[in-house]
């Protein structure tokens, strides 16, 4: 009989018979959907030969809730997510228009999914930008649920921005306002607390993977207060690891005290011992090495905005938006959703036509997640060998030389059968 998964004593419970809620989404979401279960069933059932099943439980959200229901996220909806705990959904639609917030940010706000999990891995095969698209290999830790995305605005020549340059004008601050009169102000919360379950998770992602460095990116030289202590309050977190890392402000301690090279043999040794290593870089300069040197980096925290450029730019390295699979995650509480990356793509809806694999690996990120590795390593696998021998979907085949395009439901289905 279908169970909840649970999070017991910190530890995801996941029954053989777990029910995953899904929301297919919007566009060309119902079609991606599809195709990414037919391969998801294939793979449990391949990897534990009917002893794990997945009972999927369809959820609505988005614009065909909103037709269906009148709501565009209803309760019934967010009733469910927090009870199964882990959930899959294809893109949805935002509503356009005042007072209309993004569901995907109202999902991450309502459930304190407060990391966003994007993996960027080359696959052989996939048509790329750049020179040597095989050294990107990072895992993204967004912060979710903080910065400017909180949503607090300030439109010019309202009451409330009166009463905000009222402030400014005691603090003595105005003065660093260009022009007052018609400015509109937004506000960016970072705290302590939402930095360090952030960095922290990122660390014990590295951990449990084996990965050698942590890299904290932020713009902390002119956002001190914001981004700044995002940086400071991340070596903080670290630090509470112990000798499990290495942190930069150790090196530049020993450096200090004891001189350079001293400082590089410790590193040297922590490296030896298999510490993970965590620094740090401004936003700017991590763009840059990102492409000049992007074997450097193994696990990326950052604060929300940042992370948004920095995921779909990095994305973009490894074959873009049409593959690159995501995660919104609360470590502490268990709940999860993973998702496409990619929105509704409107213009393609119903013509079977686009990459569904965004979303193929946003389930093999959940399997791994549940713990189910083999139906993980499945998916994986087969998306590998499908992409290698160029068998994909239009947006990758307009890019190859060679190639046998397949549309969504055949590229599933092709997986399905390598599985
Ligand atoms: P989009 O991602 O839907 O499409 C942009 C372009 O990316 C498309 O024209 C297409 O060329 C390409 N693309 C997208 N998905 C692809 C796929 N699976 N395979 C191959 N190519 C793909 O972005 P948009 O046009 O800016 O947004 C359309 C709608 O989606 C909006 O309503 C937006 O709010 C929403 N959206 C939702 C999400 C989400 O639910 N996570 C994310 C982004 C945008």
């Amino acid at each position: 009989m279908a169970e909840a998964i649970k999070m017991v004593a910190g530890k995801l419970e996941v029954p053989a018979n777990p029910t995953i809620p899904y929301i297919s989404g919007d566009g060309i979401g119902p079609e991606i959907f599809a195709a990414a279960q037919t391969v998801f069933d294939a793979a449990v059932l391949k990897a534990y030969g009917g002893q794990r099943k997945v009972s999927w439980h369809k959820l609505l959200a988005g614009k065909s809730a909103y037709q269906q229901t009148g709501s565009w996220l209803p309760a019934e909806t967010l009733t469910a997510l927090k009870k199964h705990l882990v959930a899959i959904k294809g893109p949805l639609e935002t509503p356009v228009g005042e007072g209309h917030r993004s569901l995907n940010v109202t999902l991450r706000q309502e459930l304190d999914l407060y990391t966003c999990l994007r993996p960027v891995t080359y696959y052989q095969g996939t048509p790329s930008p750049v020179v040597a698209p095989e050294q990107v290999n990072m895992v993204v830790f967004r912060e979710n649920t903080e910065d400017i995305y909180a949503g607090i605005e300030f439109a010019s020549h309202t009451k409330a921005t009166e009463k905000l340059l009222a402030f400014l004008k005691e603090q003595g601050q105005l003065a660093k306002v260009r022009f007052p009169e018609s400015s509109s102000f937004a506000i960016k919360p970072v705290s302590s607390q939402g930095t360090k379950r952030l960095v922290k998770a990122a660390i014990n992602y590295a951990l449990a993977h084996d990965l050698k460095t942590v890299t904290l990116v932020h713009k902390g030289n002119i956002m001190k207060q914001t981004e700044g202590s995002f940086r400071n309050w991340g070596y903080q977190a670290a630090s509470e690891f112990g000798d499990k890392i290495f942190s930069q402000m150790e090196y530049n301690k020993i450096k200090e005290v004891e001189g350079l090279a001293q400082a590089k043999q410790a590193l040297n040794q922590a490296q030896a011992a298999g510490r993970v290593i965590v620094n740090d870089l401004i936003c700017d300069n991590f763009f840059q090495q990102a492409l000049l040197r992007p074997g450097d980096f193994d696990v990326i925290a950052t604060l929300n905005l940042n992370g948004d450029y920095i995921s779909d730019a990095l994305a973009a390295q490894v074959g873009g938006i049409g593959i690159a699979p995501g995660a919104n995650i609360n470590y502490q509480t268990g709940q999860a959703i993973f998702e496409a990356t990619h929105g509704t793509a409107p213009q393609f809806a119903g013509q079977n036509k686009l990459n569904p694999t965004s979303l193929i690996l946003s389930g093999k990120l959940m399997f791994d997640y549940l713990g189910w590795s083999q139906a993980a390593d499945l998916i994986e696998s087969a998306l590998a060998e499908a992409i290698a021998s160029h068998h994909v979907t239009v947006d990758f085949a307009a890019k190859l030389k060679e190639a046998t395009t397949l549309s969504t439901s055949e590229f599933g289905q092709y997986l399905a059968e390598l599985i």
